[in-house]
């Protein structure tokens, strides 16, 4: 097994907590992933990686540092997000002090201490002068906490035989992760004269009912058989706006419903059950009359426990660790649908910590490093 230096990966560690990277979609006037950017591309120079930027927007910069392999063997890339979300109630974000096998700061358990295992891995192979046949890829990506331009520029310029998205795992292999799904749902009135009770059409109200079916749409949502690794789908009436003015019957009310979706269902069945509530209550009073409009999907992720890349990272994970891993899911959505949507296959595993997006964040260090180790021994043989 190849030694991973301690120092430099703690060290890196630091500079990278230190960096501001906010993303500056996700919070207005955000450092965002220039800085960052000239410190990763810099860093990977040094340990001997081909370098290269990607910048689908302005200063909106992913970096790739890639190991040509020496011909003929499996391409793998590891992919971690660099931006992070914002600092505010935070007493110390940029610190990088240690505490207790912990070093803390915004984003050092989301997800830079994953970036620095990342780097640290491949440093490992070079310094131990092993080069594999197919490539090794590192993605340092912008945006995953917004709209994953990154990812979304990585999956255009290159293409592996597989990926492993280090989002923090506490050390366990992650198979599954949920999606979600953005609907739109407007009922139509008929705007009249608060007196008019002939002529108005009170959107509003008929929302009350679409509403009352939805909440047993939710109940039933959560009743069904659970996924065994992320559990069972769920929907929130996440934002509500009708009406126009106190004398006036609602013209219009819409509902913003965010629909989260487990692996096999589809955006076309998660939509289809809303228009099902909508054709019913039509059914029944010609005046309710609604559009449904889904707007945007972040599909479910989920790859078998035997595919190639899950059955390496576990036989690396046994190396290290001393015993077998562990195997979860996990609910919020990942880069790693977008990834095994592009054909690549995909698994996430990375190190433990506590505070992704809370005013106290940390990552242990020793299970960075033991990422660190993971993903080397997993690229040495994966690559081979
Ligand atoms: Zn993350």
């Amino acid at each position: 097994m190849v030694t991973v230096d301690r120092d430099f990966l703690f060290q890196t560690l630091a500079d990278l907590i230190r960096i501001n990277s906010v993303n500056p979609t996700l919070v207005p006037g955000g450092a965002g992933e220039a800085e960052i950017s000239e410190y990763v591309a810099r860093v990977l120079g040094d340990i001997g990686l081909d370098v290269r930027k990607l910048e689908p927007e302005p200063a909106r910069i992913s970096v790739l540092g890639t190991i040509s392999g020496t011909g003929g063997g499996r391409s793998l890339m590891l992919n971690a997000h660099y931006d992070t979300v914002g600092v505010e109630g935070m007493d110390e974000p940029f610190s990088a002090v240690i505490r207790e096998g912990k070093i803390y700061g915004r984003g050092s358990f989301d997800m830079k201490g994953s970036l620095a295992a990342q780097i640290a891995a491949v440093k490992a192979l070079r310094d131990a002068g092993i080069r594999p046949r197919g490539d090794v890829v590192i993605a340092a990506v912008a945006d995953e906490e917004y709209g994953s331009l990154g990812t979304m520029s990585v999956v255009d310029a290159i293409k592996t035989d597989a990926a492993i998205v280090t989002e923090p795992t506490a050390v366990q292999i992650c198979l599954a992760h949920k999606g979600y799904l953005w609907i739109e749902v407007e009922i139509k009135g008929r705007a009249a004269h608060g007196s008019r009770f002939r002529e108005g059409v009170d959107a509003n109200m008929r929302m009350g009912r679409f509403l009352a079916q939805l909440d047993k749409l939710e109940q039933d949502l959560r009743a069904r058989t659970p996924h065994p690794l992320v559990g069972p789908p769920s929907l929130h009436a996440a934002m509500l706006h009708g009406g126009d003015g106190l004398s006036t019957y609602a013209a219009s009310c819409k509902l913003q419903i965010e629909r989260r979706t487990v692996p096999g269902e589809t955006e076309k069945q998660a939509v289809g059950e809303i228009q099902a509530i909508v054709d019913s209550l039509s059914a029944s009073d010609a005046t309710f009359q609604a559009e449904v409009r889904p707007f945007f999907v972040r599909n479910p992720f989920e790859v078998p426990r035997q595919a190639e890349i899950v059955k390496t990272l576990a036989r690396a994970s046994k190396a290290v660790l001393g015993r077998e891993p562990n195997y979860m899911g996990d609910t919020p959505w990942m880069d790693a649908a977008l990834l095994q949507a592009a054909g690549i296959e995909t698994v996430v595993m990375g190190p433990g910590g506590r505070g992704a997006h809370a005013a106290v964040e940390w990552v242990e260090m020793e299970s960075v490093a033991q990422m660190a180790a993971i993903l080397a021994q997993t690229a040495i043989e994966y690559c081979a």
